[in-house]
């Protein structure tokens, strides 16, 4: 049975950097590109040519580094790992064995399991610079596979974890952390859709008064949060199943198809020597001075905790403040916002709201919407100012959402800028007062509960020429006199 066992959990996260050019040439890094348009002699491995290390691509993985809590190698080594691959022209991978950039550090992750909040620190064993390969592409239908080099080359850090986690919600929570302090630090973008952040997952079962690991599998390139979820799920019931019946897991590398959602058996597993790893000769080494060290830990902008400490400080609710700093792009259109308009809290009410519901919805795209953040100030103001009413705002946003334009503009044109006419509010009173005079007597007998649906017909007579506020004075006035 699942219960009689322990689920042992490590991952190995690769996400790709976000420099402008390739780790040793210098050739476009950027996502997509026709085929094979961003490589040259050297990504692609020509006899002849020299790699020049890209020194953006060292000073991020040591930022990662650091926004993981993690030591920085003073010293580090660039090795070729040999292995034949149609997506790797060079046969060899120029990446780090014995002297990574990145040292043992901590990621601490707070996660909800069964209802529970938990917290937990998940050590990290260290951390490489390495080259990403290219990609096949596979052509089902005339039966062949092409090679696309253009990803070959692009700076990639590998990020190896200790054997710390127990259940998949830790894991799924450990690269949801790791994702966001590296976008924060803002040396990878972590698309998970683009690749640029993707996992190979140990897992393996113990019995619960067992001293010792059991027998891993990995399970290679899983790449959604949802996946790394999907797939440990699985490894645990089908091991459980073969421990159950006396068998023994094999140690062996999987994969996982997430059609189906299950692993299936690869090959068995490579050791290191199975890659006849040696130091590139073609690389120096990377030697880092103190002061080095101290200007790219200066250079790290503020991180999300530091973020949320700040959030709080503003007033706003723990939990709005956890759901704009847990989404990087969100929380800088908040920042943008603030510059504009300085109303935390009505900002966050609208973006946790009207905002993120089209975003959920898929009315927007996050990454390139059709407003700016002082376009949504603005018209947060108005809607506060009771330039526009609530409801309103909603449905010029709406407009901006889908078509963009200035709220004022809108609004103008809508006729729903609301300019206060006493007189009119005075006029509409009577009116209101004069053919309702059951529910009018009603209040001057001590029944209050009447003024909501008194004030509710003045509104609706009012729409555009009053804010609420101004008739519920007036209406009280008039009523008090009566
Ligand atoms: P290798 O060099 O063979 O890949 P490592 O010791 O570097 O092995 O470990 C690779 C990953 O496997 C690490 O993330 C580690 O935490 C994880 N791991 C190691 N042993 C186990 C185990 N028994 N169960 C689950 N994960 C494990
Ligand atoms: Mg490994
Ligand atoms: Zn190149």
């Amino acid at each position: 049975m699942i219960s009689d066992y322990i689920p042992v959990i490590g991952l190995e996260i690769h996400c790709e950097l976000s420099t402008n050019s390739k780790v040793f040439c210098t050739c476009s890094a950027e996502f997509g590109g026709d085929r094979n348009t961003r490589c040259c002699p050297v990504c692609c491995g020509m006899p002849g040519t020299l790699p020049i290390i890209n020194q953006t691509a060292v000073e991020y993985a040591v930022r990662a580094g650091y926004a993981l809590n993690c030591g920085i190698n003073k010293f580090s080594v660039f090795d070729r790992k040999n292995y034949f691959y149609p997506d790797l022209p060079k046969a060899y991978q120029i990446s780090e064995l014995n002297f990574p950039i990145v040292l043992a550090g901590e990621v601490p992750i707070e996660y909800e399991e069964n209802g529970e909040k938990k917290k937990k620190s998940i050590r990290i064993n260290h951390i490489h610079l390495e080259e990403d390969a290219g990609k096949l592409v596979h052509d089902d239908l005339n039966g062949v596979s092409l090679c696309d080099y253009n990803r070959c080359g692009v700076p990639l850090i590998e990020i190896v974890t200790e054997p710390d986690m127990r259940s998949p919600e830790e894991a799924r929570k450990l690269v949801e952390t790791i994702a966001l302090q590296l976008q924060y630090a803002g040396v990878s973008d972590c698309k998970m859709e683009e690749g640029s952040i993707r996992a190979d997952v140990n897992v393996s079962l113990m019995r619960k008064d067992a001293t010792e690991f059991g027998t891993r599998a990995e399970i290679k390139n899983v790449n959604s949060l949802k996946s790394i979820y999907r797939t440990i799920e699985y490894e645990i019931k089908r091991q459980a199943q073969i421990l159950d019946r006396g068998g023994e897991v094999v140690q062996e590398t999987r994969r996982f198809d997430a059609n189906k959602g299950e692993t299936k058996a690869m090959r068995s597993k490579e050791d290191a020597h199975d890659y006849k790893y040696f130091p590139d000769p073609d690389i120096l080494q990377v030697n880092f001075t103190d002061e080095d060290l101290e200007r790219i830990k200066a250079s790290l902008p503020e991180m999300p905790a530091q973020r949320r400490e700040r959030y709080l400080s503003m007033g706003i609710p723990e939990k709005e403040a956890m759901v704009i700093v847990n989404d990087k792009v969100i929380s800088d259109f908040f920042e943008d916002c603030m510059k504009v308009y300085n109303n935390p809290k009505s900002l966050v009410n609208f973006i946790n709201g009207e905002i993120m519901r089209r975003i959920n919805l898929g009315e927007i795209d996050k990454d390139a919407p059709k407003y700016t953040a002082a376009q949504v100030a603005h018209l947060v103001e108005m809607s506060e100012t009771d330039k526009v009413s609530k409801n309103d705002a909603k449905t010029i946003f709406r407009e901006m959402a889908e078509k963009g334009g200035d709220p004022e503009e809108i609004a103008k044109r809508e006729g729903m800028i609301i300019v206060v006419d006493t007189t009119r509010v005075h006029e509409v009173i009577d009116a209101v007062f004069a053919a309702n005079p059951g529910p009018v007597e009603q209040y001057k007998n001590g029944d209050k509960k009447v003024f909501g649906f008194i004030m509710g017909l003045c509104n609706k007579e009012l729409r555009g020429s009053a804010t609420p506020k101004v008739v519920k004075e007036e209406l009280e006035k008039r009523l008090a006199a009566l």
